[in-house]
């Protein structure tokens, strides 16, 4: 009988976990593989390293990691083609740099430390089910050899990551239908990297089917993803190694940068991966990181907002493990926080695609270096290295930007209006 059993030992479950051991709680968590195992998800933001330092690994993180100090876009949409958004200019404290990570080195990591405080953590222990009904949760597990083992604890953490063990079993699993993309991604050798201190930087770059990430890691491999339109991938018909070089080759400067590149491993494809659970906790019971929700890749806020969820979850089961009180105001505010903080990155990562937004995050014309427009970007920095929720400095610019970006909309459809119009006078003629 365990206070607390969670399901999977990715950043999510080895953080909730730890806490709660350093709490004093008899925690257990079941990892279905073996640490180390490849995970995609590589590129971190400064605000996970106030969560590394809680959990005390900021050390060895810094150890196997190479420094982000900042998150370059380019774009062949605009004729503003790049622009680099150092994390140092970010409105307010938050870190001047984050990591670039093997997630098989992090993530050992972490569940080893958790196995530090004392968490009993099982690798090779995949979770079946759980009886959700009763007070006391009872939850099945399966070994490496096929035989199933039954736990039972006083309260359950979903940290499963995409396998939504529990949005699975509850029906509660959503697709998100205003963001249908795939990843095809792989590790690269002989990959140009940035020089000197923007060596770490991950270069995005957007393209006509999609857009393109290079995540340089420590040991001189490259990871190299491209997401992509669902139309363009029906029209897939080679491989995915194949896929993904042609995919890469209508980037000009990519094709350049992966000119002698060799592929290290195996390329892999992820599709349909924005998906939200409706349900985020019940009697008992609470889904955390991807288990509940996962939006998309482009602003390297995955790792963070798993780690961001478990901190808040692991206050939150305390405090209802602790008093026999009614805690629905502590639920509900526990799940407001973790949406809105979700949602200060879907504002941006819906639009990505959008010219208006390119056009005004990346200008580097004169009127970009007015003080005013610099404001607004710090305050889009500030998101980008995921202090959006508790920094209210930036609030009103952000707002602002917002407005900017409505405004540039309507003169895109007012200009794209009056060329329509003009051309069916002239056919018209
Ligand atoms: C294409 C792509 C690119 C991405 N790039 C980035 C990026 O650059 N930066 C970033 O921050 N995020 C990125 N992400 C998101 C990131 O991968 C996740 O948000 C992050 O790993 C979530 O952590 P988690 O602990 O919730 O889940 P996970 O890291 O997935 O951990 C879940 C764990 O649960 C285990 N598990 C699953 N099922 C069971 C079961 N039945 N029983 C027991 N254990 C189980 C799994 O083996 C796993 O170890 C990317 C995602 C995608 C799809």
């Amino acid at each position: 009988m365990h206070d607390v059993l969670v399901i999977g030992g990715g950043p999510a479950g080895t953080t909730i976990a730890s806490l709660l051991a350093e709490k004093g709680y008899c925690v257990c968590l079941l990892e279905k593989a073996h640490h180390p195992r490849f995970h995609i998800g590589e590129s971190l933001l400064p605000m996970n390293l106030p969560l590394f330092e809680k959990l005390g690994v900021l050390e060895q993180v810094d150890a196997i990691g190479i420094k982000k100090y900042a998150a370059e876009f380019n774009s062949l949409k605009t004729s503003l083609a790049q622009d680099t958004f150092y994390f140092a200019k970010a409105t307010n404290t938050s870190p001047a740099f984050a990591y670039e990570v093997r997630r098989s080195e992090l993530d050992e990591i972490l569940f080893k430390n958790c196995q530090k405080k004392g968490v009993i953590a099982l690798e090779g222990m995949t979770v079946t089910h759980s009886d959700l009904g009763s007070s006391i949760k009872k939850t099945i597990a399966v070994d490496a050899q096929g035989k199933q083992h039954e736990f039972t604890s006083k309260y359950l953490v979903d940290a499963s990551g995409r396998d939504t063990v529990l949005a699975q079993q509850l029906n509660s699993k959503q697709k998100n239908p205003k963001h249908k993309m795939a990843a095809i991604f792989g590790h690269f050798k002989n990959v140009a990297r940035r020089t000197g201190r923007d060596e770490g930087n991950i270069s995005i770059y957007w393209f006509q089917h999609g857009w393109v990430w290079l995540i340089p890691l420590k040991d001189g491999v490259m990871s190299v993803g491209c997401v992509c339109w669902p139309e363009y991938l029906k029209t897939r018909d080679s491989d995915l190694k194949t896929f993904l070089q042609t995919s890469l080759s209508f980037i000009p400067e990519v094709g350049q940068r992966m000119k002698g590149a060799e592929l290290d491993g195996e390329v892999q494809a992820t599709g349909n991966y924005s998906y939200q659970s409706s349900i985020m906790s019940g009697d008992g019971f609470l889904l955390i990181g991807d288990a509940y929700a996962f939006v998309d890749p482009v602003f390297s806020s995955g790792v963070y907002l798993a780690m961001q969820s478990a901190t808040r979850g692991a206050d939150l089961v305390d405090q209802i493990l602790r008093s026999t009180a009614d805690n629905k105001q502590r639920v509900k505010q526990f799940e407001k926080s973790v949406a809105e903080e979700i949602k200060a990155f879907c504002w941006f990562i819906y639009r990505f695609n959008s010219p208006a937004l390119h056009k005004l995050l990346m200008s580097s014309d004169e009127a970009s270096q007015h003080p005013v427009k610099q404001k607004l970007k710090s305050a889009v920095i500030s998101v980008l290295a995921g202090d959006a929720y508790h920094n209210s400095q930036i609030r009103l610019p952000l707002l602002a930007f917002k407005f900017l970006y409505f405004i540039n909309i309507l003169l895109e459809f007012k200009l794209n209006r009056k060329f329509t119009l003009f051309k069916k006078q002239k056919i018209g003629e």
